[in-house]
Order: structure tokens, then sequence, then C-alpha cells
């Protein structure tokens, strides 16, 4: 008898075979600016934890409290056994964060996209995709069933031309507002106009803003002044916040409606206390510590300043990630590698993650690492890296 999933080990060799095969690191600590991996302490600029508050004391307190009060899991979807009054707590903060009427909490951010996308889209209705955008909104667009046009990574007037010749009732816009793998911003005030303009949904993904961006973490919706313009907000508790869970911030309506409608909201097992627990106490910090965001994008600019003098074309980062171009597949693991050598631990990009011919280095900071950390990572890409 043949094995059925032969094609596994197949399609295994022929990742391997052109540098696209992932693998995982198994890491013994906590992901702080250094992390022990196999034995040694290696530096990490690998980790969305941007303001370092996935290990703060405060945050893991808040989470084994309430671990003790409520238990570990949630036991079922809120709309089947309720929720804890932790998770209406966290939707009220977030809402006032963000500068809207309500919020509703995600087990993930991937869920946040996925099932609301796919809750205010349908068939004949019509979905513009930055070409950029995370693969969450790519597969919400795809799961809703409605037309897609991806237009050109922050081309509005491209956006604008589709947005004209649409004749579709339904519409919406979707953008990240950092861009997750390329670390720049959304031309959000353009976008805003844009979709005024032509009666289109407004849908925003902060995943990479939220804590680091924008008056006292709110943001880049905020940053611009475009508090309240922007219908559909969508946040993660994962990145700077240090726990996990995702959010759509919006109307009440528009909240009211994904209870009702968003299928990975209805059907999936609530956030568990602890983690949602730790998401409130890192909102706390933020509030209490603004530093922590600023100091994510200073440090962030100093690494790419440093890489750029190195002899690496750097962009200038908007918040706390900085890409290094590598170009194939090959390219960018062997760099990962060589830094990995030297004791640093910056992931490779590579298709599917990013289009083909620009696979990178992707590094980010958090607002933990010191300077000296930042420095001795660009002599690691000095040493060990050639500029493509
Ligand atoms: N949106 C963007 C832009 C992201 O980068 C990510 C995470 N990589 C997500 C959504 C998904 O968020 P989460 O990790 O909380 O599921």
């Amino acid at each position: 008898m043949t094995d059925p999933l032969r094609f596994a080990s197949e399609e295994l060799r022929r990742l391997e075979e052109a540098s696209l095969l992932r693998t995982v690191h198994a890491l013994d600590s906590a992901q702080e600016p250094e992390v022990t991996l196999d034995g040694r302490r290696v530096l990490l600029l690998a980790s969305n934890n941007y303001l370092g508050l996935a290990a703060d004391p405060r945050v893991v307190d808040a989470a084994a409290e309430a671990a003790r009060r409520w238990g570990a899991g949630a036991g079922s979807a809120r709309l089947i056994s309720g929720g804890v009054r932790l998770h209406d707590e966290i939707e009220s903060r977030l809402a006032t964060f963000k500068g809207t009427e309500s919020a509703l909490l995600f087990s993930s951010g991937y869920l946040a996209n996925l099932g609301t996308i796919s809750a205010l889209l349908g068939r004949g209705d019509a979905i513009f995709s930055d070409a950029l955008n995370h693969a969450s909104i790519i597969d919400g667009a795809r799961l809703s069933g409605a037309s897609i046009s991806v237009y050109p990574h922050r081309d509005v007037a491209a956006l604008a031309a589709m947005l004209r010749a649409s004749g579709a009732d339904r519409r919406l816009v979707v953008s990240d507002a950092v861009f997750s793998m390329d670390g720049d911003l959304a031309p959000l005030a353009e976008l805003v106009a844009v979709c005024e303009e032509h009666g289109a949904i407004l849908m925003v993904d902060e995943a990479h803003a939220t804590g680091v961006v924008g008056p006292g973490g709110r943001g880049a919706i905020a940053a611009a002044g475009l508090t309240g313009r922007v219908p559909v907000v969508m946040g993660t508790l994962s990145k700077a916040l240090g726990a996990a869970g995702g959010f759509i911030a919006g109307s009440s309506d528009l909240i009211a409606l994904l209870r009702n409608r968003a299928r990975s909201f209805i059907f999936d097992t609530a956030p568990p206390a602890p983690v949602t627990a730790a998401a409130l106490a890192a909102l706390d910090v933020i509030e209490r510590e603004p530093w922590r965001g600023e100091r994510a994008r200073s440090l962030a600019s100093r690494l790419a300043s440093g890489l750029r003098d190195a002899g690496f074309p750097t962009p200038e980062p908007v918040a706390a990630i900085v890409p290094v171009h590598a170009g194939e597949p090959d390219a960018a693991l062997a760099m990962s590698r060589a830094l990995l050598d030297q004791d640093v631990l910056v992931p490779a990009i590579r298709p599917p993650s990013v289009a083909p011919r620009t696979s990178r280095l992707r590094a980010t900071v958090m607002a933990t690492h010191t300077e000296e950390q930042v420095d001795r990572a660009v002599r690691a890409f000095a040493v060990s890296c050639v500029a493509v």
C-alpha cells in the first residue's frame, strides 16, 4: 500500500532545496532581550514583544493572580457560558484607548481579521487590499467570498481608480498601519480621504503600531490625528502588550454585529483569563510609562542608522521593525545563520511571507534592549553578512 501522505516528504524536500524550509527554535527562557537557546545566551532581535512587557513582573503577576481566581481556561465561547468580567473590562479599556464607542475581543489578531472581514463582506461585495497586507487580512478576504482587488503597496491613486471602477454596493478598503515585514507606514490620511469620498469602509490593522506609535502608544491612526475617522480599527494584544488576543474597535453597532456574525468570535473558546489579565496589566504599564514606545522607536532608529553606516541600505523605521534586504531565500538564510553563529537571532523572512526576490532579515527591537546590545547587533551584521 502506498503512503497517502508521501507527498509531504516530497514537498519538504522541495522546500529544503529552495531554502524555504521553516523550522522552530525551542527557547529555554522568556521573550527578553537575551534568550537561552541550546544552552547559549543569544541576543534576540526577533520578537514582537516591542515594549518588553511579556515577562514584566507586573504583567506576569497579573496573569498568575488571574489564573488562581478564574482558572486556566475559559471553558467555552463567551456566547455559550459567559465570559469573565476581565473580558468586558479590557474591551472598554481598548475602546477608550483607541477612541471608539466599543470594542470586541478575539483569541488572536489573526482571528480578529479573519472573522471581521468575513462577517462584514460577502459575495457581490468588494475588498481592496494593499499588496503587502498581513496573511490574516488576505485569508479573511478570501473567506468572505467578496471580490478582491490588490492595489500596489501604499498607492492611493491606484486604489482610487479601482474604487471608481467598482460597481459593488459594499466596499472595504483594508491596510496594515505599520506593515509587518517592511516596517513602513500606510498613507492613512489619504486612505481616510479616498474612502470618505467613495463611501467605502476603511479597516486599519494596528498590530505593529499599537503601543509603539502615536501619543501614549495609541497607534498610527491617533498619531495622524484620525481618531474617529477609521470605522474598523484592528489591533492585537500579542505584540507590544506582551500577551495574546486580538480586538476590533469601532461603533457600538459594528461591535454588536460582529458579536452576532463573526464566526471566529462565536465559535472560538474565549481568551483565557490569565492572558487577558496580562494584557490589562500591560495597558496600565503603557499608560504609566509612555517612554517605552518612544524608546523602542529610538532603538530601532539607532539600529537602522548603524546598519546604514555599515553599508546595509536600511529604511528609517517608523516603529520597531528594521528590515534588511537579502534578495533570494538562500542569501537570507545564510545571513541569519551567520548571525546566529555570532549569538544574534534575527529571522530570515522568505516567500510566501514576502514576495519572491524580496527575502530579508527582519530585525525587531524591544524597549528593554540596551544601546550596547543594538550596537553589538550592528557589529555582528558587519562581520558576518554581505550587504545586498
Ligand atoms: N496583523 C498583522 C499585521 C500581524 O503582523 C499579525 C501577527 N503577525 C497579525 C495581524 C495576527 O496577530 P496575532 O499574532 O495576534 O494572531
